[in-house]
């Protein structure tokens, strides 16, 4: 079964917590502080698998969590960090979180993408040392690994579609240029899954084709099988629209082409300005003035055509040689750029509650809102940095370290960033 839609639900390791552990050897009377740290939990990584078509696997499972980093042990062991737990998807699948629909990969190319990073590990009471405090009975935990519901969406790589009415000739074209086979029969809808075939010119150069099963009037609108399929037209560099010019089905070819067009414009208004080519099909049940007459319709608009019988590949060549020769001037294959986590600006975040927790000196502030508030957070870059200090201040965080006894020059430890309080 092709099915092309999916939502998933996907959670990274968590990290492994820091150990608290105190050397311990004969005859020494009491040992500095050894724990080790935790380790890294596992990433969700995606990767694109060449031999999968269909995102049908993903309807049994839903649900899929990498494993925790090892936690810290005494003699300043490390955890160890846990391993990706890797997801394998067709190649043009788009990866967004559910909610947002914001884009968090396109799984295009052959490079695997972190989709959901692990939690970094706590460190271990070793790091906690210092002069005045020799026995830090704590450590850090882990940090949780990030989640998401997501939704995954099939968006085919092909350089050319073919769009069309159902039973015009769509998959006889692909299987006279390729080797794709797919099922060929006179009535609608006989092919329910988009077909890709690779159309080999030359030596050099090959291109791929996909058959996109017929649409029909209302497909935007999710009437027989089109809507489903019109996301594959999306990535297509170039259209070939085929239109049955004998009317052999009682329908005029010129209101068909105008109703498919119509069509693709209602699903995405850029459809209606990608570049196409019209082959008219079915020659052999129509005359000649009939196809000449349609050509004229065609080419007042701007559009190149060319009349074919598909069914016996008859003048297939000319139509092939201008496809590629448009391919040729035109840019490659859309992939869609990651979008970043949305600023969630102060006014949104408003007062906000938090933990604060002083062990030996170290003031610990938690806050489910204040994890997701760091990870937009880029320390590299002064801006996102005052934004995150003035954040501190509006949100209440900085009045709750007061309360809670902050001096001038005390550590404040949130997650994985630790400043010095400072008024
Ligand atoms: P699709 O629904 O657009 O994929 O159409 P198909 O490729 O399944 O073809 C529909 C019917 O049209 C089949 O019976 C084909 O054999 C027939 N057909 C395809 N090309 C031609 C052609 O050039 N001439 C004629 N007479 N029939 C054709
Ligand atoms: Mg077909």
């Amino acid at each position: 079964m092709f099915v092309d839609i999916a939502k998933i639900f996907i959670k990274a390791g968590d990290g492994g917590d820091g150990a608290v552990a105190f050397h311990r050897e004969k005859y020494v009377a009491s040992g500095g502080p050894d724990g080790g740290d935790g380790g890294r939990g596992g990433n969700i990584v995606f990767v694109a698998d060449s031999n999968l078509s269909t995102l049908a696997d993903f309807r049994y499972k839903r649900k899929y969590v990498a494993q925790k980093g090892e936690n810290g042990r005494g003699g300043r062991c490390n955890g160890k960090k846990a391993p990706d737990l890797v997801i394998r998807v067709p190649s043009g699948t788009v990866v967004r979180e559910a909610e947002s629909g914001r884009i968090l990969a396109d799984i295009s190319d052959k490079e695997p993408v972190i989709v959901a990073k692990g939690g970094k590990g706590g460190w271990g009471n070793t790091h906690f040392a210092t002069p005045t405090r020799q026995t830090p009975r704590f450590a850090k935990p882990g940090l949780p690994g990030e989640e998401y519901e997501i939704q995954l969406e099939l968006k085919l790589l092909a350089d050319v579609g073919i769009v069309g009415f159902p039973n015009v000739g769509k998959s006889t074209l692909i299987s006279v240029v390729s080797e794709a086979k797919p099922v060929i029969a006179d009535y609608h809808f006989t092919t329910i899954t988009p077909v890709l075939g690779v159309v080999r010119m030359d030596e050099e150069s090959s291109f791929v084709m996909a058959d996109i099963p017929g649409l029909i009037e209302g497909a935007n609108e999710g009437i027989g099988l089109g809507h489903q399929f019109l996301r594959h037209v999306e990535r297509c560099r170039l259209l070939v629209h085929m239109v049955d010019v004998s009317g052999s089905e009682g329908r005029d070819p010129k209101e068909d082409f105008v109703t498919i067009n119509e069509e693709l414009r209602k699903f995405n208004p850029e459809l209606a300005e990608r570049p196409m080519i019209v082959a008219g099909n079915k020659c052999d049940l129509t005359d000649d003035e009939t196809v000449e007459e349609f050509k004229q319709y065609i080419e007042a608009q701007g559009y190149s055509f060319f009349p074919i019988m598909a069914a016996i590949a008859y003048e297939v060549k000319p139509l092939l040689n201008e496809i590629r020769e448009q391919l040729s001037k035109l840019p490659p294959i859309v992939r869609y750029e990651p979008e970043p986590a949305p600023i969630i600006s102060e006014d949104e975040i408003g007062r906000q509650k938090v933990t604060i927790t002083n062990q030996g000196g170290i003031f610990f502030v938690e806050g489910e809102w204040l994890l997701r508030l760091l990870r937009t957070i880029n320390f590299d870059d002064s801006e996102s940095l005052q934004y995150f200090q003035r954040v501190l201040i509006s949100s209440g965080v900085i009045d709750a370290l007061k309360e809670a006894g902050v001096a001038e020059g005390d550590t404040v430890s949130m997650y994985d960033v630790e400043f010095d309080f400072v008024e």
